[in-house]
């Protein structure tokens, strides 16, 4: 179809490339990628030989206008992120809203996603589910960021948490989150996901900073945190459950 279409590409195994998605970057008249030798290499190992734009946080805003002219002239193209879906904390929102703003056509090859295998491995609850990408890299603003979390459970949000963390800070981020969240949280470190040395450490937060703060991960990580447990209603609530439950009771 003509239009911009959103093609997921594989997290790590290169099995998961779909015959959908092979058939939309093989049909492309361009295919817009974070950068071109990851995108080159996946192409090339099918043999599609395709024009390639790159499209990255630095020059999507630049890039939008010339994509939404080709858009505009009956082009095919297919956006791709290095890996899994892309939008997802991958380049292309800014480029989607302009195309559905211009009344472009819009469509996608649904496909890997790191953030929902690991939330379907980790044995918590799938539902609700927050999916909150990556939080900052230094303490303060992270431990900020969990703290507006945190008071959004306290306000009642009872839902999975989904964080993806560069290896190198699992341990420091653990530690914010047991601190944060509380150490007895159940959660899950999702590692190396569908590639050869796939592992789902499942235990509390506590438990798995400890983990993590003494051996460094290797690979590529997501972080999947369990719902706040329900709290003691406060007092007034309590009440008011119970007046309520003495009227039904008497009707
Ligand atoms: N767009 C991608 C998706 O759909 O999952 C995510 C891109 S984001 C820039 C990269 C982050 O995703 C990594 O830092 C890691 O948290 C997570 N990730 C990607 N591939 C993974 C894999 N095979 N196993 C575990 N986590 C992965």
């Amino acid at each position: 179809a003509t239009g911009l279409t959103l093609v997921a590409t594989p997290i790590g195994h290169l099995g998961d490339l779909s015959p959908r998605a092979l058939a939309a970057l093989r049909e492309a008249d361009a295919v817009l990628c974070e950068d071109s030798r990851v995108t080159g290499a996946l192409l090339a190992r099918h043999g599609v030989s395709v024009t390639l734009i790159p499209l990255h946080e630095h020059n999507e805003d630049a890039q939008t206008p010339r994509v939404l002219a080709r858009l505009a002239a009956g082009q095919r193209v297919a956006l791709v992120s290095d890996a899994g879906t892309p939008l997802v904390s991958d380049p292309g929102y800014r480029l989607v809203r302009a195309a559905i703003a211009a009344g472009l056509h819009v469509t996608a090859v649904p496909g890997p996603n790191a953030a929902v295998t690991a939330l379907t491995l980790s044995g918590l609850p799938p539902h609700p589910f927050l999916f909150h990408g990556f939080l900052p890299a230094k303490g303060a603003a992270r431990a900020a960021e969990i703290g507006r979390l945190r008071a959004a459970e306290r306000a009642g949000l009872r839902a999975t948490l989904i964080f993806y963390e560069a290896p190198h800070r699992l341990g420091e981020m653990l530690e914010a989150l047991a601190e944060g969240l509380g150490a007895d949280r159940p959660a899950a470190v999702a590692r190396e996901l569908t590639k050869r040395f796939e592992e789902v450490r499942r235990a509390s937060l506590a438990e798995l900073a400890e983990w993590y703060g003494r051996e460094a991960a290797r690979g590529e990580v997501v972080v999947v945190v369990g719902p706040a447990p329900e709290e003691a209603a406060p007092e007034e609530e309590l009440e008011a459950r119970l007046r309520a439950a003495l009227a039904a009771g008497m009707s």
